[in-house]
């Protein structure tokens, strides 16, 4: 209903967080994230960074409102009070800020149960003390034999915002906060590892692309079992409430706005995965590293070094200090043959969901893409 209200009176309702990024020197810049459901929103927007001296602070982790100022800045909130959130896999390795947050007045919705009145999940890594038994999400004692999880997979806590250890003291400011960054990404594992860590888009138009050509894994919240890639453009699948063309056309009529400062526009893939299996980034707070490079990008520096499918660190720009043995070169590779067959995947796509509604400008984007492809 928001997107469909943003489209008549000229602003934007996105399935995007919005967190806030402090230097070293005191500067600080908001970038809001389109992931798809389970792609890394929540972990994003309450990352602890691990850049020495840099602060991440949280305004909101699944919906963004924005629209121009009178400036020219785009002006964003969180509508939610809260944050809503798959529990499985939330720990306080993985996630310390959320499990901070859900300390009281939360409601969970199909976790398991534990005999003393906690609550538990798969991946929660959190040992039961002794004597102490686990109710599954279907109200019966849970038994690993069974082979079942005792949690739902998309079991859920939902929990006020304000009691989160990081969040922004501007998250509920009336005047918003401005957005300088918007981040498209998804899950891509061995199918696609070569969709690279982070790539710049060359324009507003080429952005409005990428977000539209995403593609991801699959979930337990949307209605596919097991691992599927699916097409989630701007990881509003779900959620469009009107043409899907006619929200790119919305998009693309940002650029003519008087004097809008059209944020930059970044792809990531957190999840690459090397032959064994194993991530190839390591994330979470390390990837305060790429949020480094986007901060720096956005004030015009951080190297940028062109590629068929956008700019990308140009070696050295990335900072991989400290990080241990980085395979840069795989986390950065794109092969012809896969962009190939990825480009023609998406003008199939496009063509047949969005058909005689697609933009011309977003059917140039594809042909330049291609283009540039096949000189690789
Ligand atoms: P959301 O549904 O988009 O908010 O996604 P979450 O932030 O809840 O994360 C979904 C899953 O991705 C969880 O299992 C996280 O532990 C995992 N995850 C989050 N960030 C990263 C990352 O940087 N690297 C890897 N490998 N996994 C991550
Ligand atoms: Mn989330």
């Amino acid at each position: 209903m928001a997107s469909r209200l943003a489209k008549e009176e000229g602003w934007l309702a996105e399935h995007m967080l919005i967190l806030g990024i402090t230097n070293p020197k005191g500067q600080k810049k908001y970038f809001a994230a389109a992931f798809p459901s389970t792609c890394a929103k929540t972990n994003l927007a309450l990352m602890n960074p691990t850049q020495p001296r840099w602060k991440v602070e949280s305004v909101g982790d699944d919906i963004t409102w924005v629209k121009f100022d009178q400036q020219g800045n785009l002006q964003a909130i969180n509508p939610e009070n809260g944050f809503f959130d798959v529990a499985p896999g939330t720990s306080v390795r993985t996630n310390p800020n959320a499990i901070k947050t859900i300390q009281k007045n939360t409601i969970f919705t199909t976790v398991a149960e534990t005999s003393d009145g906690g609550v538990y999940w798969e991946g929660i890594d959190k040992l039961l003390a002794s004597g102490i038994k686990l109710i599954s999400w279907k109200g019966k004692e849970w038994d690993p034999k069974d082979g079942e999880p005792c949690a739902h997979p998309n079991s859920r806590f939902c929990t006020p915002a304000s009691q989160c250890p990081i969040i922004d003291p501007d998250w509920e400011s009336p005047e918003r906060v401005p957005i300088e960054g918007i981040i498209f990404g998804g899950s891509f594992l061995s199918p696609a590892k070569d969709v690279p860590l982070v790539y710049e888009a060359l324009s507003w138009q080429h952005g409005v692309f990428v977000g539209a050509a995403m593609r991801s894994e699959a979930t337990a919240a949307v209605e596919y079992k097991g691992k599927i890639i699916t097409h989630d453009p701007f990881a509003m699948r779900p959620f469009f409430g009107y043409n899907f063309g006619q929200y790119l056309a919305h998009w693309l009529s940002m650029a003519q706005r008087p004097a809008a400062k059209l944020p930059k526009i970044f792809h990531v893939n957190w999840f690459q995965e090397d032959k064994a299996g194993r991530f190839l980034w390591a994330g979470f707070g390390e990837n305060s590293r790429v949020l480094e490079w986007m901060f720096n990008r956005v004030d015009g520096e951080g190297g940028p070094q062109l590629t068929p499918i956008g700019y990308i660190p140009h070696e050295g720009a990335l900072d991989l200090r400290g990080l241990g043995v980085v395979d840069v070169k795989e986390l950065f590779h794109m092969s012809k043959e896969f962009w190939e067959e990825e480009v023609e995947e998406i003008q199939k796509y496009l063509e047949e969901q969005v058909n005689a509604d697609l933009p011309p400008e977003i059917k140039n984007e594809v042909l330049a893409l291609k283009q540039r492809i096949s000189q690789m």
